[in-house]
């Protein structure tokens, strides 16, 4: 056998075909285009995915729908939807090296990759296994004759709309809370990487959630998740993925039954690093981990460096020298940490950004070259420029690959007009050993998440309980925890005059 028909055996074993998944089993599309995706370690096609069409939604609100009707899950006791759900949560931990597989095969996240992989995914659907009794309505204050209750209730029928960057996880992060809220779901996965969402229906199917709680509609963004955003009968639609998209899911919404949408975007975010003291090495450590986890096409990844003047050398060769540590590869061979990005798409965006961060008058100092050519897959190194000017593309515009934009500041207000000056509101990275600094900074920043001395601790050890608001092109809504659980219902007051 050939080493190619070994890589090919090996991409298949963690892939099925695609087919839309409603009422509990696999149907054929309505539609008749194919999609190719290939694996994008070796531009080896994959197998065809339906290009899909509106008729598949139709199929699969019409499903959600029905199982919001009948109650069975709408309705269900929260004890039972709790049990359910947990058992997903085992099914998905026990079935993770298969997911994670997926995701590699698919998009070219490293096995090793511990962040927002499957195990993780499963933890955050024990997290909303656990608060579907915590997220609870109002007994107001009232005169006398009445008692007036505010209720949660489920909003129906939900679409979510993923991205490929954690397939599998991303998923989980809208389907978790919306069905723990009692509302009936439809996924549309990206189409780059749909095999997660269909393993992740099945695994809820085997868990006990009834058929037609949790549909999947593979396809394209603009025809399946055209025709979920603009559906009349779906009442919610949660979306991730750039702000072009999200901004369309808005005005989805505005022109047709203004149903309510969540939208987690694009982020430009900021590290921004004091010259007080800390141990620098960490710090390097840290900026580049994040820059290369996932080949920088993380929506929070720290990707331009914001740091005092007097450090600004230092910092950048401590951070070259960690990123020169990578070792790019198979996704799937566990040693792996660095993967190829995760399309042609991608890699012809990401090397756009490496030109015009030429034009605009950066200095590359690490990285940027094609790397693995021979493999046929989309390798770039992870890219470092100085002397960016702060109006320039690299600094503004989010690459989503792994590029840093190094500038410098003199003062804690420099450093925070330098972070806002993007039209994003993500995250943010502050690094210094004064309290009052970090507290000063965070302040001023407009972000969903701002971390002092570290990354977020994520999908770790209590990362789940934490919520998150973003500003600007970085979306609208609550995502994550009970208060991201509570996005997912609608208030409803009951008012009794009962004398
Ligand atoms: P994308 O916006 O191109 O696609 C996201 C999803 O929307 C896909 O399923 C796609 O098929 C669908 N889509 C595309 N066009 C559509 C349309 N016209 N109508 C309806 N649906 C449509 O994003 P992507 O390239 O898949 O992912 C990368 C982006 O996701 C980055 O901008 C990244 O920052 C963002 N992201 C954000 C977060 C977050 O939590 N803020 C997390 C992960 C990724």
């Amino acid at each position: 056998m050939k080493a190619g028909d070994a890589g090919a055996k090996r991409q298949a074993a963690w892939l099925s075909p695609v087919r839309p998944f409603v009422d509990g089993q696999a149907v054929p599309s309505s539609g008749e285009l194919v999609l190719r995706p290939v694996n994008p370690s070796t531009g080896a096609a994959l197998r065809t995915v339906p290009a899909g069409v509106a008729a598949d939604a139709d199929l699969a609100v019409a499903s959600a729908r029905r199982t919001v009707d009948g109650g069975a899950w709408s309705r269900a006791a929260p004890g039972e939807r709790k049990a359910v759900l947990d058992r997903w949560a085992q099914l998905i931990a026990g079935d993770s090296a298969a997911l994670d597989a997926a995701d590699a095969v698919e998009m070219g996240k490293p096995v090793r990759l511990a962040a927002f992989n499957a195990r993780a995914a499963a933890g955050l659907v024990r997290f909303n296994a656990e608060a579907v009794d915590k997220c609870f309505g109002a007994v107001l204050p009232s005169d006398h004759p009445s008692t007036v209750v505010q209720m949660r209730m489920p909003r129906g029928v939900v679409a979510a709309i993923t991205p490929w960057n954690f397939p599998t996880y991303n998923a989980v992060l809208k389907v978790a809370p919306a069905l723990a809220a009692g509302n009936c779901v439809v996924l549309k996965p990206s189409e780059l990487a749909s095999e997660s969402a269909f393993r992740l229906a099945k695994l809820a199917l085997e868990a006990g959630l009834p058929p037609g709680a949790f549909n999947v509609v593979p396809g394209r963004g603009e025809t399946v998740g055209r025709a979920l955003a603009e559906h009349m009968d779906v009442d919610m639609v949660t979306f991730t993925g750039s702000s072009k998209v999200g901004k369309l899911m808005l005005q989805a919404a505005g022109a047709s039954n203004m149903k309510a949408v969540l939208t987690e975007c694009g982020g430009k975010s900021p590290h921004i690093v004091f010259d007080d003291g800390l141990d620098l090495d960490l710090v390097a450590a840290n900026i580049a981990a994040t820059l290369s986890a996932n080949t920088g096409q993380i929506c929070s990844v720290g990707s331009r460096l914001l740091v005092q003047d007097t450090i600004e050398e230092v910092l950048t060769h401590k951070i070259v020298a960690c990123l020169q540590a990578i070792r790019p590869g198979d996704p799937l061979d566990p040693e792996t940490t660095y993967g190829p990005l995760a399309s042609q798409a991608q890699l012809d965006r990401v090397m756009r950004y490496l030109d015009a961060a030429d034009q605009d008058g950066a200095d590359l100092v690490h990285g940027g070259e094609r790397i693995l050519e021979d493999a046929g897959g989309y390798f770039v190194q992870p890219a470092v420029f100085v002397n960016v000017p702060p109006d320039s593309r690299i600094a503004r515009e989010e690459i989503f690959g792994p590029v840093l934009a190094v500038l410098s500041f003199k003062d804690a207000d420099e450093a925070i007009r330098l972070a806002k000056d993007t039209p994003y509101g993500l995250a943010a990275y502050v690094w210094t050993s004064r309290m009052d600094v970090g507290f000063q900074v965070s302040k001023a920043l407009q972000t969903a998440i701002t971390v002092v001395n570290g990354q977020a601790q994520g999908t770790l050890g209590a990362g789940f309980g934490y919520s998150g608001e973003p500003a600007g092109l970085s979306g609208r809504g609550v995502e994550g925890g009970v208060a991201g659980l509570e996005s997912y219902t609608r208030r409803q007051t009951v008012w009794f005059n009962h004398g």
